[in-house]
């Protein structure tokens, strides 16, 4: 009897949104659900004090209700640092749609969504995200006005995927003049690790400055198109962990950075564009920096799509959003010196810096 009573509290925690582990202060968090088109959609704003929320759709098959609350809780969330961290004027949200993105998308559903983001008076502004493309971000639009990520035919800003690499590629050239005293990259190895939208550019990038490259990816085509237009070198999708490199750098999946990878990595440095490169943050961070790594908050290096979207919002100026996705050069040494200033982790530091600006504004 007591058993039943316990999994009965597991459950109703699992879906309850105040007693959630991942709820954190969130404003706001809204189902949405309709019979005709089959949408279950919840969007979570987490926090508008810099400005309205901005954050991607994601249509994801969730094994359940639960996992898509605990996830857009948790993604909400990270939206509200990287903006803060951006110095953008925004605040964190995010949406998800629970669904099979290859099989259950239709106008209609995107319309119907859209409904629902308008009717939050742009507390809340969308954008594509895994599962969605700028196709139903078109059919969004036609709803509501809250949506960015457009094409550039449309007034938008485009494939954020170039952004997203340079601030990369920025953040990393920061990680290295902490590391080594300076920010040339000619001459380090790199990997990288998935070589999609984003690196590609990445690649491009850093063989214009003549590091020596290493690629590794799942799809084959890709690779040996990547390798045989900007000369890099491929290796298998689990070596890449073993090679000697002087910086590793995840552009595909999270959690690459784990037990297992840390015991195995010989390089000093990580900057990547994935999200949530830590498997667990508290634990990994702490073991990077145990084994003398440097680690570039993913979330403030990767912020470039973000910083891409945003300048939309106020008529899209493509020099405007890379000149302030090169500010995360200044930031990335700014938290590094700052956490060893303060001994705490990377993360930590670049997470307490967002807060202020949260806090600071807070205070007006
Ligand atoms: P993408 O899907 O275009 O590229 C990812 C690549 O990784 C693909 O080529 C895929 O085949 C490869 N891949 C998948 N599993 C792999 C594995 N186990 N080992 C090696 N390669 C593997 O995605 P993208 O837009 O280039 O984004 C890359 C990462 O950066 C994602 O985690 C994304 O969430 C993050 N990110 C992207 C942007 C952006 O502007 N596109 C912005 C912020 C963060």
């Amino acid at each position: 009897m007591i058993e039943v009573k316990d999994q009965l509290t597991q459950e109703k925690t699992e879906h309850s949104v105040f007693n959630n582990p991942s709820f954190n202060k969130h404003e706001q968090v809204v189902y949405c659900y309709d019979e005709a088109t089959g949408l279950k959609a919840i969007i979570a704003i987490h926090n508008t004090v810099l400005g309205p929320s901005l954050g991607g759709t994601r249509m994801w098959m969730y094994k359940s209700e639960a996992d898509a609350l605990n996830d857009v809780l948790r993604l909400s969330r990270g939206m509200t640092y990287k903006a803060a961290i951006s110095g953008l004027n925004l605040g964190g949200g995010k949406a998800v749609i629970i669904g099979d993105a290859k099989k259950q998308k239709s106008e209609a559903l995107f319309r119907r969504y859209g409904q629902f983001v308008e009717s939050l008076g742009g507390r809340y502004i969308t954008a594509e995200d895994v599962g969605t493309s700028v196709a139903d971000m078109e059919n969004v639009r036609k709803e509501t006005k809250h949506v960015s990520g457009l094409p550039v035919e449309h007034g938008g800003s485009g494939d954020p995927s170039p952004v997203t690499a340079y601030g990369v590629y920025m953040g990393m050239k920061a990680a290295a003049k902490y590391k080594y005293g300076s920010d040339s990259l000619e001459g380090k190895s790199v990997g990288v690790e998935g070589v999609g939208h984003v690196g590609e550019y990445l690649v491009e990038l850093l063989r214009k400055e003549n590091a020596k490259v290493f690629i590794s990816d799942i799809n084959e085509e890709q690779l040996k198109k990547v390798s045989s237009l900007y000369s890099a070198e491929i290796v298998s999708v689990s070596g890449i962990y073993d090679l000697d490199m002087d910086i590793y750098a995840p552009c595909a999946l999270g959690a690459t950075v784990n037990t297992d990878t840390i015991s195995r990595l010989k390089c000093s440095i990580i900057a990547g564009s994935s999200n949530n490169q830590l498997a667990d943050e508290n634990i990994h961070g702490k073991m990077v920096k145990d084994k003398g790594i440097t680690y570039a908050p993913d979330f403030l290096i990767n912020a470039g799509g973000l910083i891409n979207v945003y300048s939309e919002l106020n008529g899209y100026n493509r020099e405007a959003a890379m000149e302030s996705t090169r500010k995360i050069y200044d930031v990335t040494l700014e938290i590094l010196k700052r956490s060893d200033v303060e001994n705490i982790l990377p993360l930590t530091a670049a997470k307490e810096i967002a807060e202020e600006r949260i806090a600071a504004k807070s205070k007006r």
